[in-house]
């Protein structure tokens, strides 16, 4: 009896994972059956923060004095030669768009399951200067911000900030000329599509949270807004 199209591509899906078998990103042994980019084993080491159920922690610490929001979450900690600053790595710099839409897909889970995100109405993510977003093409924030997006069933505008200023590498200058680097680095370009609206605002990793600063800050210009900040990862 001839195969059926489904058991023929099946048929050949597996083949192919028999020459070209997907190995788990982290320790790069062959993936089972079910197990998506990482094995059981190391996801169920990855670093959770569980932030998600909590208003008050220390994502939100990070922005304390600094710009009210109601609560943030982050997915993971992230530690420097950790688990999970690889997982970034090879979203970010070596394009493993599907890992990052995995990652996206568990924060997107993990704020879908708490009643603490419950009356967003609109997801932002941080933009990336548009020269960078040309040569690594693709905004790492906005794979992520549009998972989220979908598990929420919530839509994501993905033009309202503009990163402009620029493109000079940031690591060159001084602490404080940096901060004032990214504090004037943005612009708001749609105001009534965020006036009066409940934002979730998107970016990747964060560690001092000048970014998400100077990113709300913008948003909070339109008037009336109320955020929520999300990332999948915190450095600790
Ligand atoms: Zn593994």
């Amino acid at each position: 009896m001839p195969l059926k199209r489904s058991e023929f591509s099946a048929f050949l899906k597996n083949f192919l994972n028999l020459l070209y078998p997907d190995l788990c990103c982290s320790c790069k042994t062959i993936l089972m059956q079910g197990e998506q980019h990482i094995c059981l084993h190391c996801r169920s080491g990855l670093p959770f923060t569980g932030f998600e159920t909590d208003r008050e922690n220390s994502f939100t610490a990070l922005f304390w004095g600094r710009v009210r929001i109601e609560t943030g979450t982050a997915l993971l900690y992230y530690v420097k030669k950790g688990v999970v600053q690889q997982l970034i790595h090879s979203f970010k710099y070596r394009s493993d768009i599907r890992l990052g839409r995995f990652l996206g897909g568990l924060l997107g889970e993990s704020i879908v399951s708490s009643e603490l995100y419950r009356e967003i109405e609109i997801i932002v993510p941080v933009p990336l200067h548009p020269e960078k977003e040309r040569k690594r093409g693709f905004n790492q924030s906005k794979v992520i911000a549009e998972c989220i997006s979908r598990a929420m069933d919530v839509p994501c505008l993905g033009r309202v900030l503009e990163r402009s200023g620029h493109a000079e590498s940031q690591t060159r200058k001084a602490r404080f000329a940096r901060w004032e680097n990214v504090a004037s680095s943005f612009s708001l370009r749609q105001v009534e599509a965020v006036k009066d609206r409940n934002i979730l605002l998107v970016d990747d990793v964060v560690t001092t949270g000048a970014t998400l600063e100077a990113c709300a800050n913008k948003l909070m210009e339109a008037g009336g807004v109320r955020l929520w900040m999300a990332a999948l990862a915190i450095s600790s």
